[in-house]
């Protein structure tokens, strides 16, 4: 309820009660809800038009791009720290598995190149961070292409490293007798006396003696191509082929073990030492061949014989005495 005014009226010496004018009591409501509702308007007006103030919904927008944006970063440094990783299997597959198993490295160019031709990430320009979010694209891509190229190399070299078990497997690597039954390393390959002629002649073999009977060995995994007695001087004796073009030759035995067309391993009993054929006393003649020439077998022990049986073996084989052939 408004308050009742009054005044006081000199003529009849009393308060009377001012009665307001219905009009102006309405005309000054009028304006107080107008001026209310432009002063309304006017801050409205001016708050969409600052910063300082934002709705919900732009405090939440913007909540999620600063989230966004670390997001971003975290995944640009985990990217980083692939590449790093990527790069270091890329250096230890050009610099040690491709140059062990003799394969040519991949060059860097070839490794890191990116993608020609049609623009691939149209799709992803005109937006505010287009040029981030090409970049990004463009280092992922090249990422998976690395990997891709990676990948094909290690089977590409897993085939080289299975061909190279095969290799190692199959070149004539032991010495064909036992040490133990060894009497010793009669003579090497090189000009030795004939035992026959007593002249002066190339012996491209090895000469080991050992009672008759002793055990012979295959020196590596391969095929047996002769076990027979018909090449002259020999005696009875075994070849194998070993592939890659390795032969090993067994001569003088007193008995086989195998026959022709049987696949043998690297250590298998194939014979025993016997003096057939052009021998003078009971030993093994071994040879080696490479792509058919015959060659010092004295350089393919490895593995079987310790540095000091190796050296004995050495000063033994260089020694210029007569072969028993
Ligand atoms: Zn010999």
């Amino acid at each position: 309820m408004s308050k009742v005014k009054y005044y006081y009226d000199p003529d009849t010496l009393s308060y009377r009660k001012i009665e307001p004018k219905k009009s102006r009591r309405y005309r000054n409501i009028a304006l107080f809800i107008a001026g209310s509702a432009l002063f309304g308007l006017f801050s409205l007006i001016l708050l969409l038009n600052t910063n300082m103030v934002n709705t919900p919904r732009e405090l939440s927008l913007n909540r999620e791009v600063k989230n966004y944006e670390l997001q971003f970063e975290l995944l640009d440094k985990k990217m980083q720290q692939i590449e790093e990783v990527l790069a270091n299997i890329e250096d230890r597959d050009n610099n040690i598995y491709r140059l062990y198993f003799e394969a040519n490295p991949i060059p860097e160019e070839q490794r890191r190149a990116g993608f020609g031709g049609i623009n691939r990430y149209k799709s992803l320009e005109g937006f505010n961070n287009s040029e981030m979010v090409i970049a990004t694209t463009k280092r992922l891509d090249i990422i998976k292409k690395q990997m891709a190229i990676q990948s094909k190399s290690l089977e590409e070299i897993a085939l080289l490293a299975k061909e190279k078990e095969k290799l190692l497997a199959a070149i004539p690597a032991i010495q064909p007798i036992n040490n133990s039954e060894l009497t010793r390393m009669a003579s090497g390959y090189g000009y030795r006396s004939d035992p026959f002629t007593k002249a002066r002649k190339m012996h491209r073999g090895m000469d080991f003696t050992a009672p008759r009977g002793t055990p012979i060995y295959a020196s590596g995994d391969g095929k047996v191509t002769r076990a027979d007695n018909n090449s002259s001087g020999y005696g009875k004796h075994i070849r194998i082929d070993h592939g890659y073009g390795y032969m090993s030759l067994y001569a003088h035995l007193s008995k086989y073990n195998v026959n022709k067309g049987q696949k043998v391993k690297r250590g298998d009993l194939i014979g025993f030492v016997g003096s057939t054929g052009r021998s003078e006393a009971p030993h093994l003649h071994y040879e080696v061949f490479k792509d058919k020439e015959r060659i010092n077998p004295i350089n393919f022990y490895y593995g079987s014989l310790s540095l000091k049986e190796f050296e004995n073996m050495l000063k033994y084989a260089n020694q210029e005495n007569q072969s028993l052939d």
